[in-house]
């Protein structure tokens, strides 16, 4: 196998797929390891800290998958506690790259985000491998917020046929919706309530700002922006059948982003109609403020 098949060819796709800041770490990393190990081997006195290693975060597992040794295995399952790998990692000053996983499901393990926050506080690229089975939206918005650097798919088979008789206890279809959870969770709120709006799932995108400007409020000024426009949006489409619900929505809307003046605007009409011209006057009155002509 020439250098350019066994080097070159990977760097070349991660590269396209991660970026180079990424790829060159991990290309250095493993070159840093390779050499580390190498003169390991030819001065084994010498006493040096690995960069690498890898260590299971747990040995429970919800599968059975035919042809993992932990299928067979009678031991008692155990976890990585979160006060084990920062005394491990402690003694390890050399350390940059841990790999969580080998066998187990690192989900399973209830300190795996604690332990995760951990690892980057220390600044570690952390790799890990998941079945995916139990990849909700929280976590999968959890690792992207924690920064897992890599993520590999355990997905042996590319039929649901095939996968499911030897992941046994895994579901094809679901693994691979929890798949789209973390591509979805690596996309941000913003994009993909954008991606709603433009397929016309107005209340599908409202109800990913809401989520989203609850739980991760690092982009909370485009997220309300977007939130009181999309919810202005949503009250169009009740203006004619529900008065009453489009207020509520324009009310909101105008809460979650007091600059919005169209959504004043449709405040006032929608009082302006129910002929509540007192609220509808002030709410007129609020966007010549906000506009700065009155
Ligand atoms: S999911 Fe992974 S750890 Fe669990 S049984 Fe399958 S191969 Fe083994």
């Amino acid at each position: 196998m020439g250098i350019a098949t066994r080097y070159l060819e990977p760097l070349t796709h991660k590269f396209s797929q991660v970026g180079l800041r990424n790829t060159l770490r991990v290309a250095y990393l493993d070159l840093s390891d390779k050499v580390r190990s190498a003169i390991g081997k030819r001065f084994p006195s010498m006493a040096l800290s690995p960069r690498s290693i890898q260590i299971e975060c747990t040995t429970r597992c919800n599968l059975k998958c035919t042809f993992c040794e932990l299928s067979y295995w009678t031991e008692r399952p155990a976890d990585l506690k979160h006060e084990s790998i920062r005394a491990m990692v402690d003694r390890l000053p050399k350390l940059r790259r841990i790999d969580l996983t080998g066998i187990g499901e690192a989900l399973m393990n209830r300190e795996f985000f604690d332990i995760v926050a951990f690892l980057k506080s220390r600044g570690l690229y952390i790799a890990m491998n998941d079945n995916f089975t139990m990849m909700t939206d929280r976590s999968a918005r959890r690792i992207v917020e924690l920064g897992v650097d890599q993520i590999y798919v355990s997905l042996d088979g590319a039929t649901k046929g095939t996968y499911e008789q030897l992941r046994v206890g895994a579901n094809f279809d679901k693994v691979i919706a929890n798949v789209g959870r973390l591509v979805a969770a690596k996309r941000g709120p913003l994009e993909l309530a954008e991606e709603e709006l433009a397929r016309g799932n107005v209340g599908r995108a409202v109800r990913l700002l809401e989520d989203a400007i609850e739980e991760s409020p690092v982009d909370l000024p485009r997220l309300r922006v977007l939130y009181a426009e999309t919810l202005r949006r949503q009250a169009g489409s009740f203006s004619d059948k529900d008065a009453a619900q489009a207020e509520r929505l324009l009310i909101k809307a105008v809460k979650a982003d007091p600059k919005n003046a169209a959504a004043y605007f449709d405040l006032g009409m929608t009082y302006t109609k129910s002929k509540r011209y007192a609220e509808a006057i002030s709410a007129f009155e609020k966007i010549g403020k906000e506009l700065g002509i009155i």
